[in-house]
């Protein structure tokens, strides 16, 4: 029978990435796509949806500290328990070559993971943070790719100005048979907008909320399609026919609020 309560696990390694970002490591033998998430359970705080940083035995998420849950995870050290629900969602369809990676923020955590799993040695990454101290998966980015661009919005590294400006630089120049993105969905929408100019496919993340991870509270629903279930990887097709894209999304409660 399949079951859909957590399976308790034991933290077996910590890493702080960058301020305020740490991977957590930990074995579960389940088979893990890319671009698949976990609803991962912090005992008496919250179950809350992570992208699977790592895939192969050794799983792991990378976590931004924000709010309750986060913070209570980043207490946590190794030996400690959490409860891990899954692997949920489609994950990537292994991308053409040539294929031109676009993430903000946290976004590279899905990003980064496939990059590396597909190695296309001839592929671009954009990363942009807010600032340099938010950059981070740099070391294992430049083992995938060929090339990494970086912006940021401060100017404190690399190209000052947003991420999605870098990619339309960069599309001017270069040619891709492919776009994967991941990040603030008013980042995606303008590069699913650029895949439409260029006419390259796009497939991009999206994060919406969630609370069963499995199609039923509803709570990630957007025009007809549940992202936990039906994504959270969309093709630019799909997205097309997505009105609230990139405009609104809903909260805690299930009232539909402005992006
Ligand atoms: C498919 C998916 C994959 C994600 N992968 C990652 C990841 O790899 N790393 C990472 O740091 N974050 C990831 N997130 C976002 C992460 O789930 C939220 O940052 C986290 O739930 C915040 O919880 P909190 O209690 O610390 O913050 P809160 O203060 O409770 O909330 C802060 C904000 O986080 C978001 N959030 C809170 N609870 C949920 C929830 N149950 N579902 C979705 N969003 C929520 C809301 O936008 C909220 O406004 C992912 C979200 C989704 C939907």
């Amino acid at each position: 029978m399949r079951t859909n309560y957590p399976k308790i696990v034991e933290i077996a390694e910590t890493k702080s990435e960058a301020k305020d970002i740490k991977t957590f490591r930990f074995r579960y033998n389940k088979k893990v796509s890319t671009g698949q998430f976990f609803m991962v359970w912090i005992p008496g705080i919250d179950e809350i949806p992570m992208s699977a940083s790592y895939t192969d035995n050794f799983k792991g998420v990378t976590v931004e500290k924000i709010g309750e849950a986060t913070s209570a995870l980043f207490k946590m050290k190794k030996g400690d328990k959490i409860g891990i629900r899954g692997p949920y969602g489609n994950g990537f369809k292994t991308p053409k070559d040539r294929v031109l990676f676009v993430a903000g923020g946290t976004g590279i955590i899905p990003v980064a993971s496939l990059a590396e799993k597909i190695k296309k040695k001839n592929s671009l990454i954009v990363f942009g943070a807010k600032t340099k101290k938010e950059l981070f998966f740099i070391k294992r980015i430049k083992k995938s790719c060929s090339k990494l661009l970086i912006s940021t919005d401060d100017g404190s590294f690399g190209y000052h100005g947003f991420a999605s400006d870098l990619a339309k630089k960069v599309l001017e120049k270069e040619k891709f048979n492919q776009i994967i993105t991941c990040g603030p969905e008013i980042m995606m929408k303008k590069i699913l907008d650029l895949g439409l100019e260029y006419k390259i496919p796009v497939q991009a993340s999206l994060e919406r909320y969630m609370k069963c991870g499995i199609g039923i509270c509803d709570s990630c629903a957007i025009n007809g399609y549940h992202v936990c279930r039906d994504g959270p990887v969309f093709d630019d097709r799909t997205l097309r026919k997505m009105r609230d894209f990139g405009k609104f999304k809903r909260d805690a409660s299930g009232r539909r609020v402005r992006i």
